[in-house]
């Protein structure tokens, strides 16, 4: 049979990219899980993915309720569930006053984070349950949660402190938005889930792997300075930031070729190790990435996955 692969934000950038590369290959069936049906739909068509080949489900990952719904509409389709793919993201670079998820976390942290972990959560069971060979769950990591790295020195630099703002809701009410407690900062917002998403990634490893077989990976897949990611960014920033990673740092990566690294992280035979945090040097191979001291931090990973338990309602 097919496999079946579930893929967050598929509706543009890098999960569209890779809803293509993975459908093209005809082996697979792509559950697009999008907030915008007619994006999503469209989108397909536009990229001539075949109708055979996926289906689109709707997916609000900033709302807990829509989360739930998704994963029960999912089984109610009968379909196993092989691979689940948590790509979906929120990055607000410029926001001067945090935004807030239906559950009233900040928006960031919220989608990238909590969504995803409560929808992995909720979907682990089904992948125990798939028979297929290569069972994998995937979190899209970044490398700019990654304080080893130039990139990931740009300020304002990720860190999760004690996780004092996250413990108390980040709901702005009774505690800071900011996962360490500190003051809103859009961009930093976004790093910080980042290292929620491969620190979570870890976690699942540790908790699950050898009882289930999944597969727990992460991947950085290369500056790909062109998607929506960069939406909410200053016009001159979105003219210069292609260009710049093209030609300076070298880091750039076409939508495309980044949904190739991504389906090779879904499907390819040698990348199944798991706990691993993938990326890929200059001529496109493979190799296992190092995390930066926080986002390989076993304690704080464990921390965070009781709090997130908790805020989800799952503890
Ligand atoms: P895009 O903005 O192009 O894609 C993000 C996707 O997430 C869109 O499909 C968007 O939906 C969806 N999304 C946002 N909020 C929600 C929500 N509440 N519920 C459901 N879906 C939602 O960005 P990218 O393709 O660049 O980002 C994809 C992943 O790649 C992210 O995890 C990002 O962190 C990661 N990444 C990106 C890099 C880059 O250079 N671009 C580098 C490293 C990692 P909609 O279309 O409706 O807006």
């Amino acid at each position: 049979r097919k496999g079946n692969v579930i893929i967050t934000g598929a509706s543009s950038g890098l999960g569209l990219a890779t809803a293509k590369a993975i459908a093209d290959t005809g082996k697979w069936h792509v559950i697009m899980a999008c907030r915008n049906f007619l994006k999503a739909e469209k989108a397909a068509k536009s990229f001539g993915i075949d109708k055979e080949n996926y289906t689109v489900m709707h997916l609000d990952l900033a709302s807990l309720d829509s989360v739930r719904q998704f994963a029960d509409n999912f089984r109610r389709s009968g379909r196993p569930l092989d691979v689940l793919v948590c790509n979906a993201a929120v990055y607000l670079p410029t926001a001067k006053e945090p935004s807030f998820t239906a559950e009233g976390f900040e928006l960031s942290v919220g989608t990238n984070h909590l969504g995803h972990f409560l929808l992995a959560r909720l979907l682990l069971d089904d992948l125990k349950q798939s028979d297929y060979p290569s069972k994998r769950l995937i979190i899209v990591g970044s490398i700019t949660g990654n304080t080893n790295t130039l990139a990931g020195n740009v300020p304002p630099k990720a860190n999760l402190g004690d996780l004092r703002g996250l413990a108390g809701g980040l709901n702005g009410l009774n505690t800071s938005v900011m996962i360490d407690g500190g003051e809103f900062d859009g961009a930093k917002a976004y790093k910080d889930s980042k290292v929620c998403n491969m620190l979570t990634m870890q976690e699942f490893h540790r908790r699950y792997h050898e009882e289930t077989g999944i597969s727990f990976t992460s991947l950085y897949p290369g500056c790909i300075a062109t998607t929506g990611l960069f939406r909410e960014h200053i016009p001159l920033f979105r003219l210069l930031f292609p260009p710049f990673q093209k030609y300076i740092t070298k880091g750039y990566v076409s939508e495309e070729e980044a949904g190739k690294r991504l389906a090779q992280v879904v499907s390819d035979p040698s990348l199944e190790k798991s706990g691993v945090y993938w990326s890929w040097n200059k001529n496109s191979s493979s190799f296992e990435n190092q995390l930066s001291k926080e986002a390989s931090d076993a304690e704080k990973a464990q921390r965070l996955w009781e709090i997130s338990e908790k805020l989800v309602g799952l503890a």
